[in-house]
């Protein structure tokens, strides 16, 4: 029979009367003829209340023991839902994370799934129950109860169903579906009705609080289709799903994360190593960096900037320390006070002028850029947080997300179909290989590592620190038809910023012939280039939030004395640009270190 996994949140089962809802919502998928498995998070705020419970005794508890702590919450509500299907007159049974049999690492609070046995789970329904899951949990191999993170029940959700091969995964929640930004904040955002797992991935980890966004690497790894739902109403929601052939709209949607700060490494050695070293040690702290930005070296030393979630950051900031001390760097300075504000859409792929859109809208309210990355299909401006909202709802109304179909006639479709460098993910079945070989559920794919060495890289240096850099830039380039692939804006230094991104090599020219006029807005400027790059993809799932990856990339490049210009990571792809000479070696060291074997 086919298995529906339907999830519920806590809003949607914080009372007796929600609960009931949410039972008779799967008794009523098991008349339909569905396999039911239900999985539920703690009741409405009771994770949080636990939280401040432990605070009120002792502000370092140990993490195994929040672990037990903070499990009580999923185990009150799966037993409370096994009664209300009961009183509808249906079979069901409540498991904890151990009993389900979900082992995962030994990382209390943020543990990974190693595996899911599916055997009890499997006899229960085959005699006919609903089986009412506890999300958020697991057990580690020593049966200590681990959590995977806060929200973690929707990865729970999202692993039964892959491990059950599930039609479909309902997450059932207080909103319509996703939407194009939060509709607190702009009240004109339209629910979607479609998006994909990319997209979403990106959305989630970018700061759109809709799910977890290790669950959306287990729904792309294994093809879980998954629909966000209201648990109040019949609203059907928004399908998370593989990317659809026809590209509607050029960006899909707006996320921000109000919260973050900013780590800055000054004067570094400009030599091979330096990002390995800070990788490592941030990955070791299971700390995941954000916006990664490394200026093209002057006089010998380099600047590191990166941006974590502000409550990360005295842990950041104890790792930048040491790592700087024993860089010998000059200095380091933390800035907080910061929000990230991102637009994602696979459209960007094959359009110009998003990048200098973005820069336009945000420009016209005054808002200052400070740093800018980008991936293939996302842009990321940080600013100051008492400009987050106005940044958010500037791109928001700038890429008209409030009309179902927007046309956009200042961004121009690229006539050769795929943007520059732009690599196709890796296909379903290699991916599926991939995943068949993996011991534990969580490991990283890394599925391709390719090399581009058709692009150059321009670099605009001295600009002075002023809202309408980045737009007068990229709207320069943008009118000449120059598809801009990487773009790295810098931390200003006493009052300078610095913009480096890459073009293709045949615009090279006339990217810099484009650049001309800024140059005399803004006296003093210089522009340098490098005709021969070597631009460096790790394509995968999750890995950025998997920290690791970067810190073997960093390091297996740092092994072979290769140096860094520019970097850029997503939860899709790392980038690295380093010089063309060095790209063979590059790659036939990466592909071993991952695992790949030779390309093509
Ligand atoms: N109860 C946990 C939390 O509040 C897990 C979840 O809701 O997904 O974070
Ligand atoms: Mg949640």
């Amino acid at each position: 029979m086919a298995v529906i996994v339907q999830k519920f949140g806590g809003t949607s089962v914080a009372t007796a009367e929600k609960i009931r809802g949410a039972a008779s919502r799967a008794v009523e998928a098991k008349r339909r003829g569905y396999d039911v498995v239900v999985v539920v998070s703690a009741r409405g705020h009771k994770t949080d209340e636990l939280v401040e419970l432990a605070r009120e005794i002792t502000s370092h508890p140990r993490p195994r023991e929040m672990d037990m702590l903070l499990s009580t919450g999923e185990q009150e509500s799966v037993a409370l839902m096994a009664m209300a299907v009961h009183e509808l007159g249906a079979e069901a049974i409540s498991l904890t994370g151990a009993q389900i049999g979900v082992l995962t690492d030994t990382t209390h609070t943020k543990a990974r799934i190693v595996s899911i046995s599916t055997k009890r789970m499997q006899e229960l329904l085959q005699a006919g129950n609903i089986v009412i899951a506890a999300g958020f949990q697991g057990v580690d191999a020593e049966m200590n109860i681990t959590t995977l993170g806060r929200g973690g029940s929707d990865t729970t959700a999202t692993a039964l169903a892959a491990v059950l091969n599930a039609e479909l995964c309902e997450i059932y929640t207080d909103v319509e579906g996703v939407f194009t930004t939060d509709p607190r904040l702009v009240p004109e955002a339209r629910k979607v009705e479609r998006i994909s797992y990319d997209e979403m991935l990106e959305l989630a980890s970018l700061g759109a609080g809709v799910m977890h966004s290790r669950s959306i690497e287990f729904a792309k790894k294994y093809r879980v289709q998954l629909r966000v739902r209201p648990a109040y109403s019949d609203g059907p929601g928004t399908l998370i799903a593989p990317e659809p052939d026809e590209v509607t709209s050029v960006v899909t949607g707006v996320a921000f994360v109000r919260n973050e700060a900013m780590i800055t490494l000054v004067g570094l050695p400009d030599q091979p190593g330096v990002m390995s070293t800070l990788f490592s040690s941030l990955s070791a702290a299971r700390i995941p960096v954000d916006m990664v930005v490394q200026n093209v070296a002057r006089e010998g030393t380099a600047n590191v900037s990166f941006t974590v979630a502000e409550d990360e950051l005295p842990a950041a900031l104890t790792v930048a320390k040491a790592t700087a001390s024993s860089l010998q760097a000059e200095d380091v300075v933390a800035t907080t006070g910061l929000s990230k504000v991102s637009v994602v859409g696979h459209g960007m792929q094959t359009h110009t002028g998003v990048a200098a859109r973005m820069f336009q809208v945000v420009a016209a309210r005054g808002i200052n850029i400070r740093v800018v990355t980008t991936s293939e299909i996302k842009i990321s401006v940080l600013i100051d947080r008492s400009r987050c909202n106005d940044a958010v709802q500037a791109a928001h109304s700038g890429f008209e997300l409030d009309k179902a179909t927007s046309s956009l006639p200042q961004v121009g479709r690229v006539s050769n179909g795929h943007r520059h460098g732009a690599i196709d993910a890796a296909s379903p079945e290699l991916t599926a290989d991939i995943v068949s070989r993996l011991d534990s559920m969580e490991s990283i794919v890394v599925s391709d590592i390719t090399t581009d060495t058709n692009q150059s890289r321009v670099t605009l240096s001295n600009l002075p620190d002023d809202p309408g850099i980045a737009e007068a830039v990229f709207t320069a380039i943008a009118e000449g038809g120059v598809l801009v692939d990487m773009i790295v804006q810098n931390a200003a230094r006493d009052g300078q910023a610095t913009i480096s991104f890459t073009v293709p090599r045949s615009d090279l020219d006339c990217a810099i012939l484009l650049l001309r006029e800024v140059m005399e807005t803004y006296p003093g400027s210089v522009v340098t280039s490098d005709r021969s790059i070597g631009k460096i993809s790790v394509s995968g799932i999750g890995l950025r939030s998997h920290t690791d990856v970067g810190a073997r990339l960093f390091r297996c490049l740092a092994a072979n004395s290769i140096n860094v210009e520019m970097i850029n990571t997503s939860e899709l792809k790392l980038c690295v640009v380093i010089s063309a000479d060095e790209a063979d070696l590059a790659m036939t060291q990466l592909r071993a270190e991952f695992g790949l074997g030779k390309s093509g």
